[in-house]
């Protein structure tokens, strides 16, 4: 492929569509909505054909989608310049465009990821190349003919075909001027360390090991019940999902047993049966990873609550482990459908085990006391956490990680101004 033509399509494109008034680019985006949606049987058969998630849940995905857009076709002009108070005539500061911002895609959201992160860019005036990962080629053949039939202007959303050996090659290209990536910690520490190389811009959004605190004040019943829902969406591989159960030891006996019959209850099925809550893993080796690292965690002596059951090459009956501090799996994130349980003594422990890993992207935390959240909310270390309820991103609200979850912020207001350049202007 020659990536110099796309570019340099893209970059004749930046330079018209930086002039377009913001509430223009909102026009299209209401287009855009209706165009995703209109089709949302259509593109979710796609997701589910290419990475296996349930059908229902990839219908969620474009509806989620949608939603997402029109909230930011709406959206207050928050590039307009702001006026400072100082001795001159005129200070102020303005938001310009940047240029062509490359996107690096993982496969677990295969339109949600990709347009969370090309919407407020584009909003912006900045224009959008893809590298989508490789088993999703046909959701970003499909998100790029959106922007078309909606009538954005040609190449201002690009979905490149390529392996991740020629994101070099686009970072090096003086008109691309940043990158947002979404997947592993080593595939961010690789797209980072080019950016940063070639001074550009980085948003990175990787992966995560949250907690859900459940403390024994809190609903046990609607926490023990809600609890696999977030953990088991999508196979178990979301990012921001729930993967440590960290309960206070004096509601263990209660929280337990309803917390594994619930998750019992999600059995691997048919993906395009609307019923279906669980099914394959998006790859066979994303799988064996998965089964080496449930070894690896009983090896150092996690014990097993629920087993987890390979069924075929990609499929689990998806388990539990209770893990003690010190074991090593602590320290890596589990992608698929087994989840690890911890009990804790008091808050002050509970809150240690919780921050003893290097994520931080959604803690949750289960109290009926206001006073109790306060210190979860004040010491936990991560870019949300959500009081009574599972982390779940909202695009009202920004998302974005602290530690080796990554750094930037995407959706809400705040992600509009994430690939602009501040420009101040001063004087009489
Ligand atoms: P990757 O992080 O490898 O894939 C995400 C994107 O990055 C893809 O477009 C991929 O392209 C690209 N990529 C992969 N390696 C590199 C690299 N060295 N340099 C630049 N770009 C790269 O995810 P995997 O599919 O391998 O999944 C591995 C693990 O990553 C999961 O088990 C999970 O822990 C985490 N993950 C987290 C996600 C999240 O939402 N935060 C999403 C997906 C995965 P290509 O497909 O061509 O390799």
């Amino acid at each position: 492929m020659n990536l110099s033509n796309h570019i340099n399509s893209a970059q004749k494109t930046f330079l018209e569509w930086k002039k377009v008034p913001f509430t223009e680019r909102q026009t299209l985006l209401l287009k855009l909505a209706d165009v995703l949606e209109k089709d949302k049987e259509k593109f979710a058969k796609l997701i589910t054909t290419e990475m296996h998630k349930p059908i229902s849940q990839s219908i969620a995905e474009i509806e989620k989608s949608a939603g997402m857009i029109r909230y930011y076709a709406k959206a207050e002009n928050v590039l307009k310049p702001e006026k400072i108070k100082t001795e001159f005539d005129v200070s102020e500061v303005h938001y310009d465009a940047l240029g062509i911002i490359l996107g690096v895609m993982p496969w677990n959201f295969p339109f949600w990821q990709v347009l969370r992160f090309a919407v407020p860019a584009i909003l912006a005036g900045n224009v959008v190349l893809l590298k989508h990962a490789s088993i999703c080629f046909e959701s970003g053949d499909a998100v790029e003919k959106v922007f078309k039939d909606a009538g954005f202007p040609e190449y201002i959303f690009q979905n490149l075909r390529i392996g991740h050996e020629e994101i070099k090659e686009i970072l090096e290209n003086p008109y691309v001027r940043g990158v947002s990536l979404t997947g592993s910690e080593k595939a961010g520490a690789n797209v980072a360390a080019l950016a940063g190389k070639n001074i550009k811009k980085s948003v990175l959004e990787l992966g995560g090991s949250d907690a859900y605190i459940v403390l024994d004040d809190a609903d046990v019943e609607k926490a023990a019940t809600e609890a696999p829902s977030g953990k088991l969406q999508n196979t178990g591989q979301v990012c921001n999902a729930a993967k440590r159960f960290i309960v206070h030891q004096k509601v263990e006996k209660d929280f337990v047993p309803k917390f594994v019959a619930e998750f019992n209850s999600y059995q691997p099925a048919d993906p395009f049966n609307k019923e279906t809550k669980l099914s394959k893993m998006a790859r066979p080796d994303l799988a064996d990873e998965l089964e080496s690292q449930y070894k690896k965690a009983l090896r150092n002596g996690a014990e097993v609550v629920l087993a987890l059951e390979r069924i075929s090459e990609s499929e689990f009956r998806p388990g539990i482990i209770l893990v003690k501090e010190g074991n090593p799996i602590l320290q890596e994130e589990l992608f698929g459908p087994l989840a690890m349980l911890m009990v804790g003594k008091d808050d002050e422990e509970i809150l240690k085990l919780a921050n003893d890993i290097p994520f931080g992207l959604g803690n949750s935390v289960w109290t009926k006391d206001k006073k109790r959240a306060q210190f979860f909310i004040e010491n936990l270390e991560s870019g949300t956490v959500s009081i009574n309820k599972s982390t779940s991103s909202d695009a009202r609200l920004p998302f974005g990680g602290a530690k080796s979850s990554g750094y930037g912020v995407e959706l809400s207001l705040h992600a509009i101004k994430e690939f602009t350049q501040i420009k101040t202007v001063v004087g009489n």
